[in-house]
């Protein structure tokens, strides 16, 4: 099924998680064997994270087409721009494709890590707009069925954009470009998703807006995550966080309440679905679906 059938009746919440393929070839095994307990949990469909500067291509795509393939789990792979040209980029929609997956998260990426401004490759694309555009033109020229297509929305706005404003405007260029839901930058306050959709309602965005949560791991983990991606972390929840700085044990409870409390409220608001970053791990996910069952 394509992104945009899940939330067609809006009957239910869809509930969707995120791995990510791990960089070194040791690391593939422990996610292998947490795959079928991560299905068994249920998820509506999963999507598999593209590595930095593109890294790990093949990984995303050997694991998608395994949930996909073998777990009959519905899945997306998620694409960047990051040093790709549009062959290569035609190359991997073959591949994607090829393997039966029905979506794609279509993104930009992030510069490598020390360097300011996001550079294209000279025959690429510089802003995720166009990779989804791309995609469309890849569908009609070889005929392909179109994919489902989620991108990336910022509650906090995107590091690098002015403004909120500014950042919606560009994000409404990705559903004009086709498209058809939008997941959203991990938030620890969901008044900032409540004003976010209003915005992005008021600038004219109609497609389902699916808020992401990634619940905390440690201390470590989380700073340097929302250092790169700008989310806030808020001011109780900080000082909660500051008291179990080396004991990764009673961070991660903390962020499995943290993580239940924002998913109780946001489904009592009658979310279209939530995009849980599952960071690879299985059972904190595990407590987080036991409570909101
Ligand atoms: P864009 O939409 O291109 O936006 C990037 C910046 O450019 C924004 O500031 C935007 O306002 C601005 N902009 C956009 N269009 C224009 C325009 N026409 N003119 C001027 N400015 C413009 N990264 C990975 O490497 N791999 C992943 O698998 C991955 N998965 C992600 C999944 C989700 C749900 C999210 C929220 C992020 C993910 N990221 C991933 C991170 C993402 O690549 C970064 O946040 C990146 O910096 C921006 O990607 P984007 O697709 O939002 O880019």
């Amino acid at each position: 099924m394509r992104f945009q059938e899940y939330f067609k009746d809006g009957k239910k919440p869809i509930i969707s998680f995120e791995i990510f393929p791990p960089k070194a070839d040791k690391g593939m095994e422990p996610l292998l064997e947490i795959l079928p307990d991560l299905v068994a949990l249920n998820p509506d469909y999963m999507t598999v994270t593209y590595g930095a500067m593109g890294t790990t291509q093949h990984k995303t795509l050997e694991i998608a087409s395994l949930l996909k393939n073998f777990y009959k789990m519905e899945t997306a792979c998620h694409l960047t721009c990051v040093g790709a040209s549009r062959t290569e980029l035609n190359d991997i929609l073959e591949r994607i494709s090829n393997a039966a997956i029905k979506n794609i998260v279509a993104l930009r990426g992030d510069p490598p890590i020390g360097e300011k401004a996001f550079v294209p490759h000279q025959d690429g694309y510089s802003h995720a707009y166009r990779l989804v555009e791309h995609i469309r033109r890849f569908e009609k020229l070889r005929g392909k069925e179109p994919f489902g297509i989620a991108v990336a929305g910022y509650p906090e706005k995107h590091i690098e954009a002015p403004s909120l404003e500014a950042d919606i405007h560009n994000l409404k260029l990705k559903i004009e470009a086709g498209g058809d839901i939008v997941i959203t930058q991990l938030f620890f306050d969901n008044a900032f998703y409540y004003k976010f959709i209003e915005k992005c309602r008021d600038a004219g965005i109609t497609v389902p807006i699916i808020p992401g949560l990634m619940p905390i791991l440690s201390v470590k983990q989380i700073k340097r995550i929302t250092s790169m991606c700008g989310s806030s972390i808020p001011h109780e929840l900080r000082l909660e966080l500051d008291a179990s700085t080396d004991d990764d044990e009673k961070a991660s409870e903390i962020g499995i309440r943290q993580c239940i409390r924002q998913a109780k409220e946001l489904l009592q608001y009658e979310v279209p679905g939530i995009h849980f970053y599952v960071l690879n791990k299985y059972s904190h996910i595990r407590k987080i679906m036991e409570a909101l069952r």
